[in-house]
């Protein structure tokens, strides 16, 4: 759901250079990689192109493409088949159903919600991230896959910034991606999200669908694994380093260590 409203932070949907459609149901399938989105948001995104722009269109296209899409992670996030590309260069994502995009007719009560809940709807991020924060992670990620993996993801971006603040022995902020090669290091550090195996919880940040598909709170069970915590376990909880998520915790730790400390020699 494109949240539209006015919040003190600027709605965190479409910024400068990135864009999100989490809450739409972008993730919300085992396969999530950025090919495989970029893929079925072209598929829509054709399918919704030439029709007329009317109610009786869009929901027999709407339940067309449903009807071809995967069962969702998590049920209680609905995907919604009117989620695309917003722009020629399909670089942004967001919602083909809008009144913006569709030249004049709010079609959004075609799709997974209706247009009241569409349009008000704002995910927490937007009571949590500071506007400096915000526009540092669009910054550093400026496009449509992680973006939005990171954006909605508060715990992760703090943990992530609370370990370079260490490094630094201060705050990073955003003018600080101006030095050469931080705001790539950073992106790496990021990155991480993507990089995961198909299906792990990390994707969706500490938490893990129960029998009901509700979100719960995890945490990586070290002991299990027959080791010590991890001094990145902030970090390692959000992204999912857990070998129940069918990834391997000692190398994902590796590669945590090695990319703070490649931000670290170009932090200032
Ligand atoms: S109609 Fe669908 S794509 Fe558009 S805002 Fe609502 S849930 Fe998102
Ligand atoms: S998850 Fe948040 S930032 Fe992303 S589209 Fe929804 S309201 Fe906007």
């Amino acid at each position: 759901m494109q949240g539209r409203h006015r919040a003190p932070l600027k709605p965190l949907c479409q910024r400068r250079v990135s864009s999100c459609g989490a809450c739409c149901g972008l993730y919300n399938s085992v396969d999530h990689s950025a090919p495989t989105l970029r893929r079925l948001l072209d598929r829509r995104t054709d399918a919704l192109a030439g029709l007329p722009r009317t109610p009786e269109a869009f929901r027999a296209a709407a339940s067309r493409l449903s009807a071809e899409g995967e069962e969702p992670v998590f049920p209680s996030v609905r995907v919604c088949p009117l989620l695309g590309w917003v722009d020629q260069a399909r670089k942004r994502v967001g919602c083909l159903a809008h009144p913006a995009v569709t030249g004049g007719p709010d079609l959004r009560d075609c799709g997974a919600y209706d247009a009241l809940i569409c349009g008000s709807f704002l995910c927490p991020s937007h009571a949590w991230l500071t506007e400096e924060e915000a526009e540092l992670v669009d910054e550093v990620c400026g496009d449509a896959h992680l973006y939005g993996l990171v954006v909605t993801d508060v715990p992760f971006v703090r943990a992530v910034l609370a370990a370079l603040a260490s490094l630094a022995g201060g705050r990073v902020e955003k003018r600080h991606l101006a030095r050469p090669g931080l705001r790539e290091a950073l992106r790496d550090l990021f990155a991480l999200k993507e990089e995961l195996e198909p299906g792990s919880e990390g994707l969706f940040g500490a938490f893990r669908p129960d029998a009901q598909g509700e979100p719960v709170p995890r945490r990586i069970d070290y002991e299990a694994a027959g080791r010590e915590s991890s001094p990145f376990d902030a970090i390692l909880t959000c992204i999912g380093a857990d070998p129940r998520s069918g990834n391997d915790l000692d190398r994902i730790e590796g590669e945590v260590r090695r990319r703070l400390a490649a931000c670290a020699r170009v932090l200032p």
